[in-house]
């Protein structure tokens, strides 16, 4: 099978195993997990933040990032459309952290500052709930992987400065924005107040995710990582996978933007295909025909894995586990399921 359903398949490579095998651990509860400790330290450099907690998912970092900024008593946080904690996270921010969830109007779950000033609430109506976060998803994983140039991550942060909102980065992929634009993952992350970025997409680990900010956010963030049983003993073991991972799988990630690239122009190419070049900056590829999970279930008999995104959409997703002569194969498999132009 070639698995294009997503990047969190990946598996763990020789030298990943073999990092994990042999990494240095202690309790992590306690402080006494060196390298947990280090890729706490790493990750907060590279993120411009003064800390980082190491957690078991970027569902843990969006759920607890929400709970430190948003206070009880109906708050509301912004987000883009199809945003993960939205779709995806169980109903978190409703049933954990006790917010109300507000889309803002944007293609592609991008949107702009003025979207954000449009949205804010009056904070002396009593009738309203206070608006709070402002949420970011880079680059946005439902919205075919775009990427949020600089700029407009600027504009965002700058009508949310102007309501004294919080502001929070999903950068559960943040380093394929990176590898895409050639600007820093720092430059992207550090004027939020809270950044993370996944170990277990693209760079391709089994466990783990880092959550940024303060050093007073991430010691009330670690009050809640306890609460939530996301504190762990020798987490080192996982963390020296995400450690490798920084090592030796970023600098890759470009070889997966090509792959997604190729992929994208064969598929153009076929009958019954329609897809915007233009928006394949990443590893992902989103394409329309007339009916995704009947394609899917064709494509699957020909030996390539997609998921349907909805009744017309299909996503595919390149990764450290997916060769040149994959997407390829993949193509032929395409052809024989579509037919050629
Ligand atoms: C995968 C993902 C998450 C959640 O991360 P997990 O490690 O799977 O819990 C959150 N946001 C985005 C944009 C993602 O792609």
């Amino acid at each position: 099978m070639i698995n294009l359903f997503s990047d969190t398949q990946t598996l763990p490579s020789e030298g990943m195993r073999a990092a994990m095998a042999n990494a240095d651990v202690g309790d992590e509860q306690r402080f006494e997990d060196p390298t947990t400790r280090a890729l706490e330290q790493r990750v907060a450099e590279l993120l411009g933040h003064e800390a980082a907690v190491f957690l078991p998912s970027g569902t843990m970092c969006n759920l607890i990032a929400f709970r430190l900024h948003v206070r009880p008593g109906g708050d509301e946080v912004l987000v883009g459309a199809d945003a993960h904690p939205l779709k995806y996270e169980s109903g978190s921010p409703g049933a954990v952290v006790g917010a109300i969830v507000t889309l803002l109007a944007g293609a592609h779950g991008i949107f702009d500052g003025d979207a954000v000033r449009a949205a804010v609430r009056d904070p002396t109506d009593r009738y309203a709930p206070r608006t709070r976060l402002v949420s970011v998803e880079q680059p946005v994983g439902n919205g075919g992987g775009r990427v949020w140039p600089l700029e407009l991550v600027h504009d965002v942060l700058a009508a949310a400065a102007e309501h004294d909102l919080r502001t929070h980065l999903d950068g559960a992929r943040l380093l394929n924005a990176t590898t895409a634009t050639g600007v820093s993952a720092a430059a992207f992350a550090t004027d939020f107040h809270t950044a993370w970025l996944d170990f277990t997409k693209g760079l391709g680990a089994p466990i783990g995710a880092c959550l940024a900010g303060s050093r007073q956010l991430i010691d009330e963030a670690w009050r809640y990582k306890q609460m939530l049983g996301g504190a762990m003993r020798q987490s080192g073991i996982a963390a020296a996978g995400a450690w490798y991972a920084l090592d030796h799988h970023v600098t890759r990630l470009a070889e997966d933007h090509d792959n997604a690239r190729v992929l994208a122009e064969g598929l153009a190419a076929l009958a019954g295909i329609e897809i915007d070049l233009a928006a394949v900056q990443t590893n992902i590829v989103v394409f329309s025909v007339a009916d995704a999970a009947q394609f899917v279930a064709a494509l699957e008999r020909h030996g390539v894995l997609m998921g349907a995104l909805d009744a017309t959409r299909v996503r595919a997703v390149t990764h450290l586990d997916v060769a040149r002569v994959d997407v390829e194969d993949a193509l032929e498999a395409a052809t024989a399921v579509a037919g050629p132009a």
